[in-house]
């Protein structure tokens, strides 16, 4: 995970980079840290805590120069402490890097170098990474700025794991190193100035160019001109591209954190997903970027959706979705599970691997494995230049814009409406009737109409919130496709409450969970109207047989759940299979609801990041 940001220009380095470090506190926030010319040497201001911190200690003691690198960390090697925050220095203290990753043989160069006399002052496995650069780069027979390019590529050779680094010297003023493999990083090309960052969004305030970093390779940058090199060492193609979005984007508006205001965006952004891919003529979904013909398409036998955490519950969804409409079998796996199983998979399978962010390493790295058993891979993201969309033999993209909340919402919603149109489009290619087809397209259609409606009731869940804020665990059950919806219900409230919850499928309560129940744990039950609806009020009167209360998911109007559980989130009647985006807009509410009652920090929960680019 983790945040990079570097700027040569013109201009003062500091308020940049502290500016554009802001904008990716979502990938990390447990530390910060900058480093910067200075005209005699690097001098380095890093602090643990959020950035808010980092800038509190430059505006005490600022740090002038026109060249710097900068990090916002999510720690994976050593606490997060003011030492092992980024940037970290090699031994003569006159290079400076900061990185996104993990080097995996960390402790073995740690055991080398240390017996050739370096001394480290941190647990981080990036130090041993700074101390090995700077003995290559003293080491280096060439001149000026190859010597630290040559020590760069050098240092990637003997390094196993992923990166993203960005790397400053003193004796080499007014140059900005970069390099990658597996962590992304994009160049932002500016006026008489560039930058490096993590993501395009960093940049948005000061350029819309960047080019994005191919794996393996390596970046010098100035002022005027940036130069990128293959791995070979040759000049590699670069293709400047034009980002949309900017500032504005990232801005929370008049919502109070970024998550409550991307679950209100979603009565559009289920539109952006669906917007020009309904074909209502042949009753079917037009999805151009899957790069297959309607032959292939007809062919695929099995689908196998890979994914983390949210992404994983949408394409328990699309399973159900696909199962049902098109018959066609599907396996979900947690992608860092696949990666390393040896599950045999049929050979007529297309591989989905859904990520919003498009750079998560588990994932990633399942597509690449699929792909290695010489399997077609389709990607379902949101960030278009992400690894995973450049990776994938073709795709779906969510068009939901930023989500920086670091609890998923939008994304959830927008995965699932992508997993409905491909049921739909699969299910015309085999028995699904157009008839059929069309009652999904009519309820897809209106469903930002009924989202818009249900997000009236945002005050009454917040209410519902408050008065069971204080419970210590919690239980979502769901049965069918309202299964992965109350898993991730369980998700929200665990990721910004902190509070004990689980998801299960209604009918397990009795193989062992029920134990849980009493009056003090809460037990959200999804139970709309749909063929195990009378089975769900079964399971609500074993709860309340035991005194534990409920807080029911049902249709509006429905007064026998009303007359029996203890709160009701209602929402709008829609078709059974479109039903689950409905159900978990409350879910999500309710999560954010009782963060804000125990004053948590919503967007920014303990212990987590957005975009999680470490295995
Ligand atoms: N592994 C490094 C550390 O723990 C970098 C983690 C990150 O990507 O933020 O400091």
């Amino acid at each position: 995970m983790c945040g990079i940001v570097a700027y040569v220009g013109p201009r003062d380095a500091q308020p940049i980079l502290l500016d554009a470090l802001g904008r990716l506190e979502y990938r990390g926030y447990d530390s910060a840290g900058l480093a910067i010319l200075n005209g005699k040497g690097v001098e380095v201001r890093k602090k643990s805590g959020r950035i808010e911190e980092l800038a509190k200690a430059c505006r005490s003691k600022p740090v002038n120069g026109k060249s710097g690198i900068s990090h916002t960390r999510w720690a994976t090697h050593g606490a997060p402490t003011d030492t092992n925050a980024h940037p970290h220095l090699d031994a003569s203290g006159k290079l400076a890097l900061v990185h996104n990753g993990v080097i995996e043989n960390y402790l073995e160069l740690k055991g080398q170098l240390t017996k050739s006399g370096h001394k480290f002052l941190s647990d981080t496995d990036t130090e041993i990474l700074a101390h090995l650069l700077g003995d290559t780069f003293e080491a280096s027979k060439e001149k000026g700025e190859k010597k630290l390019i040559d020590a760069v590529r050098k240092a990637l050779t003997q390094v196993q794991g992923t990166l993203g680094i960005a790397v400053i010297h003193s004796d080499l003023p007014g140059l900005v190193v970069g390099a990658r493999r597996g962590s992304p990083l994009v160049i932002g090309v500016g006026n008489g100035e560039n930058f490096l960052a993590s993501d395009s969004q960093a940049l948005a305030p000061y350029t819309n160019r960047v080019v994005v970093l191919q794996d393996q390779e390596v970046v010098a940058l100035h002022a005027d001109r940036f130069d990128v090199a293959s791995p070979l060492g040759q000049k590699a193609d670069i293709r400047v591209e034009e980002i949309e979005g900017g500032a504005a984007a990232s801005d929370k508006g008049a919502h109070p954190h970024f998550m409550l205001k991307e679950i209100f965006e979603q009565a559009e952004t289920v539109r952006s997903a669906f917007r020009g891919r309904l074909d209502p003529d042949e009753a079917t979904a037009k999805l151009g970027g899957l790069n297959l013909s309607t032959e292939e398409l007809r062919e695929v036998e099995r689908i196998f959706v890979l994914g983390c955490g949210t992404a994983l519950h949408a394409g328990m969804v699309g399973k159900y979705l696909i199962e049902t409409l098109a018959k066609i079998p599907v396996d979900t796996q947690h992608a860092s599970e696949f990666r390393y199983g040896d599950s045999p998979v049929h050979e007529k399978t297309l591989f989905f691997a859904v990520s919003q962010s498009g750079e998560t390493a588990d994932t990633l790295g399942a597509l690449r494995e699929a792909k290695r058993r010489g399997f077609r891979c389709l990607g379902i993201c949101n960030n278009v230049s992400s690894t995973i969309a450049r990776e994938s033999d073709g795709g779906v993209y969510m068009h939901a814009g930023p989500e920086i909340g670091v609890a998923a919402t939008k994304s959830f919603t927008s995965q699932v409406v992508i997993f409905t149109l491909l049921s739909l489009l699969l299910g015309r290619l085999h028995s699904l009737s157009a008839a059929h087809g069309r009652e999904i397209l009519n309820a897809l259609d209106r469903l930002p109409e009924h989202i818009h409606s249900l997000l009236k009731q945002s005050e009454k869940i917040r209410a519902i919130a408050h008065k069971y804020a204080q419970a210590h665990s919690m239980l979502f059950l769901g049965r069918l496709a309202n299964f992965p919806i109350a898993l991730e219900g369980a998700l929200k409230m665990k990721e910004v409450t902190y509070v004990h919850a689980e998801g299960y499928p209604s009918a397990e309560l009795k193989h062992g969970v029920i134990a849980l129940i009493d009056k003090e744990t809460p037990t959200v039950l999804i139970a709309t109207h749909d063929g195990v609806y009378d089975k769900n009020l079964g399971s609500l009167q074993e709860i309340k047989a035991r005194g534990g209360p409920v807080l029911a998911v049902a249709h509006e109007g429905d007064t026998k759940i009303a007359g029996m559980a203890d709160a009701v989130f209602s929402v709008p009647r829609t078709h059974e299979l479109i039903q689950p985006i409905l159900n978990v807009i409350p879910l999500q509410l309710f999560s954010y609801h009782t963060a804000v009652a125990l004053g948590r920090d919503v967007d920014k929960p303990r212990n987590l990041a957005k975009s999680v680019t470490v295995e």
